[in-house]
């Protein structure tokens, strides 16, 4: 059966390539009934972000990308921080050590700065000279004795590397270009390779998804899980993510992190549904806009490419649109639009008109104009408080109305309303709109002058959705307040 995990490092937030990452596996597991295990790679005490590791798993359960395995959950495999793992770590590099794949290392960092300035200069992949290799057994106890600090080293085998990954194919890396990598830290932790690879091994991973970025560490696994004499997993490499400067993607270039992301008013199934597309594209499918049933579905690594992905805001914003539309689309999606709107609603118009159905009929009203949960408090804010007729966008299509339109409009539409009968069931989109028409045909306006002088009357803006729409939902009284205010 499938194991699969996401272990990233608490370093920082939740980014779209993490996530991805997360995705990617959680997909596969899903799929094929495996396990979706969540391991914390925190090992660098020097890049540890405290409320990292609370972010990662809150990030994680509002996209809903649930693990199976991994802290607080099944712990059968467990711990699953590996900073509570360490003597494990210490066992298997005494192994390394005692059958002479692995060698103490007492270099001063003075020493090591050294050699790698000389390195640098001939343009020699490997850095380390070995030196320490070549201590003699005596040599080595002494310094033990002085308590000299040490790390420990791979012992990097003679010969060339071959990694068959799933996506990119047989990579091929030559000895000449592999370190004798640190694998045990002067502190008695280990390095992410030595971590990764027993990890991996003891929580019976049998397919490792990650970055590209981590393609050029493989090799160092490989020659690792050899060592050791593990049973090696599949890899696969997801390409790069890049900005539209084809600069790299990363947690540091802002504005990728997903909490972020969700505080602008993306929905957690916009964000899945973008990462998704990152590398990965659909066999058969219709359109790009998915579900996670849909992904779960139609995903397979092998319809992972190998190009960079460019990670376009455009598409981003685009997809949450339609995922929005598409929540509109059934009760359950709407009671949800109405209790993520809510909030912000409350906190800018203090209670005002909190009806629930009101709500929806609001989100109904605007459907097709809305890209983001966030900007609806703004977009329609008319249908909350009076229009500001002050403001710039309202003046500035108050001057476009000849005074007499707006005026004779107004007149006409209060007559007409205020010969409705008093009962909500008169109000109706259908009749609204015959009374508009009515207005035009009676006066001989431009259907377009009528319209924008009703809409300045209600909305006191520009653009906005249809006006019947709109007053329908505004509702008569509303409607009349404010076309008695204007004509004021
Ligand atoms: N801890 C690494 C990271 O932060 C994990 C890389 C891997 O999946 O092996 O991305």
């Amino acid at each position: 059966p499938v194991r699969v995990r996401f272990a990233p490092s608490p370093s920082g937030y939740l980014h779209l390539g993490g996530l991805r990452t997360a995705l990617f596996n959680y997909l596969l597991a899903r799929k094929t009934g495996g396990k979706f295990l969540l391991r914390i790679e925190d090992t660098d005490r020097t890049r540890y972000v405290p409320d990292a590791v609370d972010n990662l798993l809150s990030t994680l359960s509002w996209t809903g990308l649930s693990f199976d395995e991994g802290p607080g959950k099944d712990e059968s495999f467990g711990p699953f921080y590996q900073s509570e793992r360490t003597k494990i770590y210490k066992n298997h590099v005494d192994k390394l050590i005692n059958d002479g794949n692995a060698y103490r290392c007492f270099c001063t960092s003075e020493r090591l700065q050294q050699i790698r300035n000389v390195a640098q200069k001939s343009g020699k992949g490997v850095v380390y000279d070995r030196h320490c290799l070549y201590l003699s057994q005596r040599e080595i106890d002494q310094k033990l004795l002085q308590g000299i600090p040490f790390t420990v080293r791979l012992k990097t085998p003679d010969g060339v590397v071959t990694i068959n990954d799933l996506i990119y194919g047989n990579v091929e890396f030559s000895d000449k270009h592999i370190d004798d990598t640190i694998l045990l830290k002067s502190d008695g932790h280990p390095t992410y390779h030595l971590a990764n690879v027993v990890d991996d091994y003891l929580m019976g991973i049998t397919h490792v998804l990650r970055g590209e970025e981590w393609l050029s560490s493989t090799p160092k696994h490989i020659i690792l899980y050899k060592l050791f004499g593990f049973d090696l997993p599949k890899f696969a490499h997801l390409p790069l993510l890049l900005n539209p400067d084809k600069s790299k993607l990363s947690k540091r270039s802002g504005d990728v992190n997903i909490k972020d992301l969700a505080e602008k008013g993306y929905l957690p199934e916009t964000l899945i549904n973008f990462v998704a597309l990152l590398g990965w594209s659909p066999v058969k499918s219709k359109n790009d806009i998915f579900t996670m049933e849909e992904l779960i579905s139609e995903f397979t690594i092998e319809h992972v490419g190998r190009s960079s992905s460019i990670v376009m805001r455009d598409k981003l914003d685009w997809l949450n649109k339609q995922h929005l539309l598409h929540k509109t689309e059934s009760e359950n999606g709407l009671k949800e639009l109405v209790n993520l709107l809510k909030p912000s609603v409350n906190e800018k118009f203090e209670n005002y008109r909190l009806k629930d159905k009101y709500l929806s009929n609001v989100i109904m009203t605007i459907k097709d104009r809305i890209r983001n949960i966030k900007e609806i408090p703004k977009l329609c804010e008319y249908f909350f408080i009076e229009p500001n007729y002050s403001l710039k966008d309202s003046q500035s299509l108050r001057k476009i109305i000849p005074n007499d339109i707006l005026k004779s409009t107004s007149n006409l539409i209060l007559k007409k309303l205020n010969d409705l009968k008093n009962d909500e069931s008169e109000f109706q989109i259908e009749t609204i709109k015959s009374i508009i028409q009515n207005i035009i045909v009676q006066t001989g306006y431009k259907q377009q002058e009528v319209l924008m002088s009703l809409r300045y009357i209600i909305t006191g803006i520009r653009v906005g959705a249809g006006v019947a729409e709109t007053m329908k939902t505004i509702g008569k009284e509303t409607c009349l307040n404010r076309i008695n205010k204007v004509l004021k």
